[in-house]
Parts: structure tokens; C-alpha cells; sequence
């Protein structure tokens, strides 16, 4: 090999390595994946938990618009020590997004409406799982109230540990997580009626990148915007059978390893 055509080699090879996120993750793992689970839906207690269970793997709920009757069932989910997250009690939306009552539509609000809200919805996870602070998901992945964005507000009150945004592109999750603003969490979210391979090739390109997938999912088996509960099981699985390549965990368990294992080359 000449040395014209190794450096080209090299420079090629280069190039097609994804920008390695310097997070060290335990066990030697190569990625953390993070599974959550928006609004509070009993398909995600009937088939999400279970399945979870079965293979001692932890994930993130966020709940909003709890039912009195599911009160036991989610306190039961926090003490086993899967993640109980912020998502507002009343779960405000663009009025375009859906038909809901004016009342309770992101336009009706302002900054500091939602903050309240969001403080008490923390007050109630409190009641829940005992823990003095708690994650945040926005409804519908967006931060408006009133036409203003409450994100800075939200991040100067102090009142959320992280704030879980919308994912992009892979890359958003191969950078170091640990340098991550935890303000913008990127997540990513996926048509009805994926699969189980879909599903499994997210975390499979964040295991080759080195950095985090977050999965978002709403119902499971059930409710709306649903997987299957074959294509989620197939998922754990595939989880559970590498268990040394990819640390499953909570959101708020990755972005606290990530912060507390710095890379020291930087
Ligand atoms: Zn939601």
C-alpha cells in the first residue's frame, strides 16, 4: 500500500466513524438506552411493565392526567424503581394538534401558568414515589404557553432535573452525553404499526454511534399512537439478550452516570 493510499484509507475511515460519544458507560457497554413511556396509559402498566419486569430492566414514565382508580399501580411501578417523570396534570397542547378543551390548550396558558402547573404535577409524583425531584416531558414535544416558549423560564425556576426534547437525526444522541444541555434531551418517537427490527435498529445504530437512544412510546398493546405489544417485546428481548453492549436504564439514571463519568481526554 502506498502511502498516498493509506492516507486516503485512513481519511475514508475517518469519516465513516460516527462521532464517538466520550461517555464511558458502566459494564463496558457501548450505549445506554433509555425506554419511556408518555401519558400515564394503562397498556403500559397491563403490557409495558410486565414485560420490563420479566427482564429486570428499569424505564421512565411520564405521567399526566393520573386516574384515582391507577394511583396504587403507578406507586407500585415507582417503588420497584422504574422512573416516575413530570408530563403536566393537564397535558396542554396546540389547539391545532387536537380537539380538546380550550381551556386546557397551550394557547390558553402563559409561562407562568404552566410552571404552576408543572410544580404541582411534581408535588403529586412526590406524593407518589417520595423523591424530592423529578424529569420533565413537554405535551406533545413543544414549549409554547400562550405563544411564548416557557422552556428558559422552566430551566431558571429550577423546578424540572431535565427536560426530554425531540429527536432529529442520530446524531443528536451520539454526542457526549454528559455535555448534553439537559434541557434538550433528544428523544425519538415512532410510527404505529413499527416492528420489532425497526425498534431494535434504533438501538443497534446508538450502539455503534456510543452515545444514548431514547425511545418515546405511547401505548403499548393498547390506548393510542400504540406499538405492538409483540414489536415492544421483541425489543426487550433484543435488550435483554445484549445486556453487555447496551445499559438499559432510566433517563434520569443515564444523563447522572454521563454527568458523574466525565471523559477525562477532554
Ligand atoms: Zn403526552
Amino acid at each position: 500500500m502506498t502511502m498516498k493510499t493509506f492516507l486516503a484509507l485512513a481519511l475514508s475511515l475517518l469519516c465513516a466513524v460516527p462521532a464517538a460519544s466520550a461517555t464511558k458507560w458502566p459494564g463496558g457497554a457501548k450505549a445506554a438506552v433509555v425506554l419511556t413511556y408518555d401519558d400515564a396509559l394503562d397498556s403500559q402498566l397491563d403490557n409495558a411493565v410486565p414485560a420490563l419486569d420479566a427482564a429486570r430492566f428499569k424505564a421512565t414514565f411520564f405521567l399526566s392526567g393520573l386516574k384515582v382508580s391507577a394511583v396504587p399501580r403507578w406507586r407500585a411501578v415507582g417503588a420497584e424503581g422504574h422512573e416516575l417523570a413530570n408530563h403536566t396534570l393537564f397535558h396542554p397542547c396546540p389547539a391545532s394538534k387536537f380537539s380538546a378543551d380550550p381551556r386546557y390548550t397551550s394557547e390558553a396558558y402563559t409561562p407562568a401558568s404552566m410552571l404552576k402547573e408543572i410544580e404541582q404535577q411534581n408535588v403529586l409524583l412526590t406524593a407518589l414515589d417520595g423523591k424530592p425531584t423529578h424529569g420533565f416531558a413537554s405535551p406533545c414535544g413543544q414549549t409554547m404557553a400562550g405563544g411564548v416558549d416557557y422552556l428558559e423560564a422552566l430551566r431558571a425556576a429550577k423546578l424540572v432535573t431535565y427536560a426530554r426534547g425531540v429527536y432529529t437525526s442520530p446524531d443528536d444522541l451520539r454526542a457526549d452525553v454528559g455535555r448534553i444541555d439537559p434541557m434538550h434531551v433528544p428523544s425519538r418517537g415512532f410510527p404505529e404499526g413499527v416492528t420489532g427490527a425497526q425498534l431494535i435498529e434504533f438501538a443497534k445504530e446508538e450502539a455503534a454511534g456510543g452515545g444514548m437512544a431514547v425511545y418515546l412510546f405511547h401505548g403499548v398493546g393498547g390506548d393510542y399512537l400504540q406499538v405492538s405489544d409483540a414489536a415492544h417485546r421483541e425489543l426487550i428481548a433484543w435488550l435483554a439478550a445484549h445486556r453487555k453492549e447496551v445499559w438499559v436504564t432510566t433517563l434520569q439514571g443515564a444523563l447522572d452516570w454521563a454527568k458523574a463519568h466525565p471523559d477525562p481526554q477532554q
